[in-house]
């Protein structure tokens, strides 16, 4: 490991202005990621700014039916609220069935967003990886990636994006509230994901020095009737092999209002638009919901040890929506 600087922070202008002094300066939250990626030489941060005395772990339920998270807020206590786990329930278990209780008690909401991908060789600093070293290549692309995208890729970078969180958050339209050296800024969160497209170093549209002050989720009644579910290898302390967080309200049988999001098969959480489309006004039925999750998986690009996430995909919408709508055979 390579020495760096650290500081502490006392109020988020301070912050900013830290890190945008050295062109290596980084915030440090729960350093969950961080921390290891440092330790493996992944990263190479020469100063780390420790931002958890801000005032930024507040839990608020909005007049008109929001949410808004503190970026610090941890990842525990979120799941926990009561407002979050009666109105969004697809919040509170998509952040339970992530990482282990010890990591949800430390990690913060901020950081979740901006965790870094779980490719292996991204984290071998010995292996090629035009995430960690642009221009180096991909090992992945003909490695071992079982693990990898089936969407949203590139022939760049294929690697998933791990949170479980940033699925359901994009399945019900959250908004990326920053603070940086041009003010504050609102993003939605579909476009605070950034496709690998030609330049799989960058993540998201965040400036140097630009801080995650909040998140907020807007007064979505669907969402009452909410799921996120989760398929792994191993049903704790894993990252998902296809995960879903879906939202339905039917009306006479029919699907009157739908939110589906991907996990663990897209290189950003991947909101499920064709599914979305193909369902509204259809029958509740299975048959509706194997259609549609045929239509969004058509558009895959599998490798031949990834080939499975198709189908392990389209099986796990159709479970989330039988699941919300009570077998799905009306
Ligand atoms: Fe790096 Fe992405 Fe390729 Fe993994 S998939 S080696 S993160 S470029």
């Amino acid at each position: 490991m390579r020495p760096f600087s650290y500081a502490r922070a006392a109020d988020a202008d301070a912050a900013i202005a830290a890190v945008r002094e050295r062109p290596d300066g980084a915030f440090l939250a729960g350093g969950t990621t961080e921390v290891d990626l440092v330790r493996q030489n992944v990263v190479r941060p020469g100063l780390l700014v420790d931002i958890n005395d801000l005032p930024l772990t507040g839990i608020e339920d909005l007049p008109g039916g929001g949410l808004r998270v503190g970026a610090l807020a941890r990842m525990s206590d979120v799941a926990r609220a009561p407002g979050v786990s009666a109105r969004f329930p697809v919040i509170s278990q998509a952040l339970l069935l992530g990482a282990s209780a010890q990591l949800r008690n430390m990690a913060s909401m901020g950081g979740n967003l901006c965790q870094r991908v779980r490719c292996g060789y991204f984290r071998d600093a010995t292996s090629p990886c035009n995430k960690r070293d642009p221009g180096s290549g991909c090992a992945a692309l003909d490695g071992f990636n079982r693990g990898h995208a089936i969407l949203g890729t590139s022939d760049k970078c294929i690697a998933t994006h791990p949170s479980d969180v940033a699925v359901a958050l994009v399945a019900l339209d959250a908004v990326v509230h920053t603070r940086g050296p041009a003010g504050e800024r609102a993003i939605g969160i579909d476009d605070f994901f950034l496709l690998p497209g030609d330049t799989p170093e960058r993540e998201h549209p965040l400036e140097h020095g630009e801080l995650i002050t909040a998140i907020e989720v807007p007064a979505t009644p669907v969402a009452r009737r909410s799921v996120y579910l989760k398929f792994r290898d191993r049903e704790s302390y894993e990252f998902a092999l296809a995960s879903v967080a879906a939202a339905v309200r039917i009306e006479d049988g029919a699907v009157a209002e739908v939110r589906l999001a991907l996990g663990g098969v897209g290189t950003k959480p991947w909101r499920a638009r064709r599914a979305e489309a193909s369902l509204l006004g259809q029958p509740a039925t299975e048959a509706s919901f194997a259609e549609a999750a045929r239509r969004e998986l058509a558009v895959a690009t599998p490798r031949p040890l990834n080939a499975f996430k198709v189908e392990l995909a389209q099986r796990a919408i159709v479970r989330a929506l039988t699941t919300l709508t009570g077998g799905g055979a009306r």
